[in-house]
């Protein structure tokens, strides 16, 4: 029996996301040494039966759906939302009035105003947040900022990121929730990945030219008619960072044949980086001090050396999968709950992605740069 404190999670949602979050818990908790044990408390649904195959497949010891009944039960520590965007705030102003730790899937919510409501109501009561941004726990990424910060590529003059899918691309695929226009849309939907990326390599992003486009202007009902579409399929923008350094991200649904293009370029004096997230235990480093006719990009695998790579394998190249980033992220979060490590990517950094997008979004309808404000 273990003598570590129970941390009692509650699940809202088991779709895609609602069994990556359960990937990663099971996982975190035999790959770490965490400091708490977590326990598969309760799983909400909409219906009977959804919330209770989850509970079933996924291991939990009750199913509901009524989440709010779940929130007030006085057991449960964590409330782990994977419910659709919209629900995101009512659902983690509710959690944290009764003050449990919430775990929240990207974007934390629509609109910057609603997001910033919910960091404020965090913060004020005390609870640790995480947000989902899982590539960032990539032992690559985190290696090519490591390399940023000591200099290896000399001073950052030029950055392109972008994250790319075509799950959108079928015209005839249907309006989703993905589609709301209270802050649905490829840039906040998938760009936010790359925003959360950019600034986490770089720093802040001081100024935004935002081009937001929608391609498809409507999309099957499903009730047998069309509906309108007003969202983006592609969020695009050039950027400043503060540290001088320009660029460019872009979120777009409806590139065919992308599957999972979450990339960056990084162009220094001295060197650049190279990554993609469809070989993303890849990293490719140029540098200026090879000798002149020996230069050309290398590939760094990932192995032991970049941690927590280690943590899941001994053997170099071997390759982590997108449910290991979720069982990083689950760790961090843990650890920092029980005090053992900083902040995660918390609410008010989820803050700062949603003023990223909105302030795209408008620089987008008006046609003009906008400074970021913080
Ligand atoms: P999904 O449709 O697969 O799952 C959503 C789940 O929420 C479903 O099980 C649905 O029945 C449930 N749900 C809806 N309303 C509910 C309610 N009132 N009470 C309880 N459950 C309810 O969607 P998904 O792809 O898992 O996306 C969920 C969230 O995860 C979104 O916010 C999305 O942006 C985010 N997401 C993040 C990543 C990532 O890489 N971090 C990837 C995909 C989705």
């Amino acid at each position: 029996m273990s003598a570590k404190r129970k941390l009692r999670i509650g699940l809202i949602g088991t779709g895609f996301m609602g069994k990556a979050h359960v990937f990663g818990f099971a996982s975190a908790q035999k790959v770490f040494d965490l400091p708490l044990q977590i326990e598969l408390h309760t799983v909400a649904d909409v219906t009977e039966a959804a919330a209770s195959r989850a509970a079933s497949d996924f291991g939990f010891a009750h199913a509901t759906t009524e989440w709010r009944r779940m929130i007030d039960n006085p057991d449960i520590d964590i409330i782990d939302i994977t419910a659709p965007n919209a629900l995101h705030k009512e659902m983690a102003l509710a959690a944290i009035a009764a003050g449990k730790h919430v775990y929240c899937e990207k974007p934390l919510a629509p609109l910057a105003a609603d997001a910033r409501e919910m960091a404020e109501a965090a913060e004020a009561a005390g609870v640790m947040t995480q947000v989902g941004f899982n590539y960032l726990c990539n032992p690559m990424i985190r290696l090519a900022k490591e390399m940023i910060e000591a200099g290896e590529l000399g001073e950052i003059r030029g950055y392109r990121g972008l994250h790319a899918e075509d799950y959108m691309a079928d015209a005839t695929s249907p309006f989703t929730f993905r589609h709301d226009p209270a802050g649905g849309g490829a840039l906040a939907d998938i760009g936010s990945h790359a925003l959360a990326t950019a600034e986490m390599l770089l720093g802040p992003i001081s100024a935004v030219m935002g081009d937001c486009v929608t391609m498809i202007g409507e999309r099957p009902d499903g009730k047998g008619g069309l509906r309108k579409v007003t969202v983006d399929d592609v969020g695009r923008a050039f950027l400043r960072f503060a540290n001088g350094a320009q660029g460019s991200i872009e979120g777009n649904w409806i590139a065919t044949g992308r599957k999972m293009q979450h990339d960056f370029e990084v162009y220094g004096t001295k060197g650049a980086l190279c990554f993609s997230q469809e070989r993303f235990n890849e990293l490719h480093f140029y540098t200026t001090s090879d000798l002149p006719g020996r230069r050309g990009f290398r590939r760094i695998e990932a192995a032991p050396d970049h941690p927590p790579y280690g943590r899941f394998c001994v053997a170099p190249g071997h390759q982590l999968g997108f449910n290991d980033l979720k069982a990083i992220e689950v760790a961090g979060y843990i650890a920092a709950i029980a005090g053992e490590a900083p902040e995660p990517f918390n609410f008010r950094k989820g803050l700062r992605i949603q003023t990223l997008v909105e302030t795209i979004q408008h620089s987008s309808t008006q046609r003009q740069w906008k400074e970021i404000a913080d």
